[in-house]
């Protein structure tokens, strides 16, 4: 038996992980890591019609891009050997890790569903039926047509004898037949079913493979799972596993049932409400530590009066308890996330986001080819540390610097509270005083444009206004005298030389 904590994430290979089930997948690292347990992925694909190539290796990249490690899992060299046309990953396929037996793929483990099966049968759990699907779409139709509840039962079975070597499924026999099911569960508190509501679930389908329920409980007390974390909508199937716990004979895990994410609106988070893909935010500029942030605290919350909303992932495993998610539904606010990833930007080593902005603004077409640029860059980087929300927001911001900028109108030249012959001088002065200046830095160049402005008898505000203007073509930019020491003497003299000459037509 497991005494250590240990959760798993168990996807069906279907597609993209939607953010929801990435917020659920997070909240049981976080519980096995909380508890210095392990934390792995199973693959559930037992309903192969519902197969999305591709799909694990999504999962898996986005796992990666998080930096959440699945323990004994493909790690990101694993993941980067593999072929364009492999499913797996070989950690999957192969053996056990850290304990924990595998496969980790339910198509590989077949032989123990079929096992488990015929001891449910043998032990009077179970039972084999062969109705085909239209007899089962009479006897539902009957069964409706009464008003009551439609749950399969042995006595409703059209052949009591069903040869084993003919095709026929396995169904669980849901005893006693009155009667309600208990689950303790830590998000919903101790939810009672009646049994009677309990249908007669297939276990083994006529193909041979399990279904989900069987499937499920057999991995996570095979694989000594002591955490089932997942959706609430899997809350109506949880009265199944519990029964077969029981059946079995075996230690129940603890259960938390996760309300879903919502919308603003209060619907279910869905496309309407933006983006919802993990690689849609990270292609977005979205910092993985503060996308983790914010996913953990979509329902969970450290405790009464503690009110802090920023974690590091070091923090947020030592914080994380699974008693405290919380069991309203949790809202997705993408407004909240901008907050949050500036916050994790503001926090980054200047190195360190230098590294992760370069690929958003090649992108947006600043070419970073040369060492004079990269160290122009790197000395651009301070200066929107503290304005960006998500690295997409950097190019915006900067790309006057690296790029030439259109002509800018005549108008955008004369401050309202100066007339263009005056702001011509000023323009003209402030020429002169930045081709004078001995250091070409920041504090220096407010110290001399400052003194320039008080020498004119203008005001500061307008007349910086005028050469923003002139040097970036923006009216909004990071702190004026750091853009300008960024972008050199050269371009700032020929800017504004050509803001002079377009002034003086
Ligand atoms: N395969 C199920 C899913 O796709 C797993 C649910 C569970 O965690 O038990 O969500």
């Amino acid at each position: 038996m497991t005494t250590s904590v240990r959760t798993r994430f168990a996807p069906s290979p279907t597609g993209d992980m939607h953010i929801g089930g990435v917020r659920t997948a997070i909240f049981s690292w976080l519980t096995a890591k909380h508890h210095d347990g392990l934390f792995f992925m199973r693959i559930e694909d037992t309903d192969q019609d519902r197969h999305v190539a591709g799909s694990c290796r999504r999962i898996l990249e986005t796992f990666d891009w998080l930096g959440i490690q699945l323990d004994g899992g493909p790690d990101h060299a694993s993941l980067q050997a593999m072929k364009s046309e492999e499913d797996y990953p070989g950690a999957l396929n192969d053996g056990s890790y850290r304990g924990i037996p595998g496969p980790f793929i339910q198509s590989q483990r077949l032989p123990h569903y079929r096992e488990w099966a015929e001891w449910l049968v043998a032990n009077g759990y179970a039972y084999r039926a062969n109705e085909t699907p239209e007899e089962l779409e009479r006897l539902r139709a009957d069964v409706i047509s009464r008003k009551e509840v439609w749950s399969f039962r042995e006595e409703m079975r059209l052949r009591a004898d069903v040869d084993p070597s003919q095709p026929h499924v396995i169904r669980m026999r849901v005893t006693p037949r009155d009667g309600t099911t208990h689950l303790r569960d830590l998000v919903k508190g101790d939810v009672a079913f009646e049994n009677a509501n309990i249908d007669d679930t297939v276990l083994i389908k006529a193909d041979g493979y399990p279904t989900y329920h069987l499937a499920n409980v057999v991995d996570d007390h095979l694989q000594g799972v002591t955490h089932v974390i997942r959706g609430d909508d899997w809350l109506s199937s949880a009265p199944k596993h519990v029964l077969l716990y029981k059946y079995f004979g075996w230690e129940m895990p603890k259960f938390a049932h996760v309300p879903n994410v919502l919308g603003e609106d209060g619907r279910k988070l869905s496309k309407r409400h933006g983006a919802t893909s993990v690689f849609e935010f990270r292609d977005q500029g979205y910092l993985p530590e503060a996308v983790i942030n914010f996913l953990a605290m979509l329902g969970w919350a450290p405790g009464e009066g503690d009110e802090q909303n920023v974690f590091t992932i070091s923090e947020l495993i030592e914080k994380f308890s699974e008693d405290h998610i919380g069991s309203s539904p949790a809202v997705f606010s993408y407004t909240k996330l901008d907050w949050l990833n500036g916050v994790h930007i503001r926090r980054m080593p200047v190195a360190e986001l230098a590294r992760l902005l370069t690929p958003f603004v090649q992108a947006a077409g600043i070419a970073l080819d040369s060492p004079e640029l990269k160290a122009q860059f790197m000395a651009a980087v301070p200066l929107i540390q503290e304005r960006i929300k998500t690295l997409k927001d950097a190019a915006g911001l900067i790309d006057f610097m690296f790029t030439d900028i259109p002509p800018v109108p005549a108008a955008s030249l004369v401050d309202k509270k100066m007339d263009q012959a005056t702001s011509l001088n000023a323009l003209r002065e402030t020429r002169e005083v930045l081709a004078q200046l001995a250091d070409f830095d920041p504090t220096q160049m407010e110290h001399a444009m400052r003194a320039l402005a008080e020498r004119l008898n203008v005001k500061a505000g307008p007349l910086f206004t005028i050469v923003r203007n002139a040097v970036t073509g923006k009216s909004v930019t990071p702190p004026l005298f750091g853009t300008i020491s960024v972008m050199g003497r050269e371009i700032t003299l020929q800017r504004l030389d050509r803001a002079i000459d377009a002034l003086s037509r």
